[in-house]
């Protein structure tokens, strides 16, 4: 017997691609417009706004995720993929290569001292 699965797979991306499909969302709600260029500090105070905003939902619901039809997802997880949304769209609108980043830093972490050397967190 097998599994009926999902109607749909989602397509496997990059993150590059990822990021592009992000920042072309954002383009086409209307951000990124020429005489409103989003600031490279703004949008890193954006990402931390959603770090808080996923401790806080922790602190209130702990790690559940929910939401009602035709409403918006809410919860820890939901708060979670805001922060790679907004860091995706950022390093797609100002050209960094996160892909090639973040492969370059998991093989570097790979060979670090076990604690990085005895730190405690
Ligand atoms: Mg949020």
């Amino acid at each position: 017997m097998t599994s009926p699965g999902p109607e749909v797979v989602p397509e496997s991306r990059g993150l590059n691609d990822l990021a592009q499909e992000i920042h072309d969302t954002a383009l086409d709600h209307g951000w990124w417009v020429e005489d409103e260029w989003r600031e490279f500090g703004t949008m890193l105070a954006l990402i931390h706004s959603e770090v808080s905003e996923a401790l806080e939902a922790d602190r209130e619901h702990g790690k559940v995720a929910w939401h009602k039809p035709g409403e918006k997802p809410e919860g820890v997880p939901s708060e979670l993929a805001d922060v790679i949304i907004r860091v995706l769209d950022l390093t797609a609108a100002y050209g960094i290569d996160i892909e090639s980043a973040v492969l370059e830093k998991m093989a570097y972490n790979d060979t670090r001292a076990h604690k990085h050397g005895g730190k405690a967190y």
